[in-house]
């Protein structure tokens, strides 16, 4: 957990979000600007700055967040019509908080 994180912020509730799902490991929450109808991001819990970043021991939560993606394009009824699963990665891949997040972004 980092103080100045805002998704930290928001994991522990010092932060309003509209939050879709929560677990033990992760959170999942509608992007503050969206870029499609449905656009939520799927955050673990543990604070990792990006891919690059990630360690043998985060092989368990990288699957439990693309299934996570899966179950909630289910419940935002995107599967049939198709979505994007999305990580950026550092600024030149676009990433712009650097706590580790997948986009689920679809319902054109
Ligand atoms: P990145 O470019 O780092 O992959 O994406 C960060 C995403 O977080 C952006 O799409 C941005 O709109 C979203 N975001 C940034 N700050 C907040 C916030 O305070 N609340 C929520 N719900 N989303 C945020
Ligand atoms: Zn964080």
């Amino acid at each position: 957990m980092e103080t100045s994180c805002i998704f930290c912020q928001i994991i522990r509730g010092e932060k309003p979000a509209e939050i879709v799902y929560r677990d033990e490991s992760m959170i999942a929450f509608k992007d503050i600007h969206p870029h499609a109808p449905v656009h939520l991001l799927i955050v673990p819990k543990k604070h990792i700055r990006s891919v690059n970043d990630l360690a043998d021991e985060d092989k368990g939560i990288i699957s439990e967040m693309i299934f996570r993606a899966k179950a909630l394009a289910g419940e935002t009824a995107i599967s049939r019509s198709g979505y994007k699963i999305l990580f950026n990665v550092e600024r030149g891949g676009g990433q712009v908080i650097f706590h580790l997040h997948m986009h689920l972004i679809g319902g054109w």
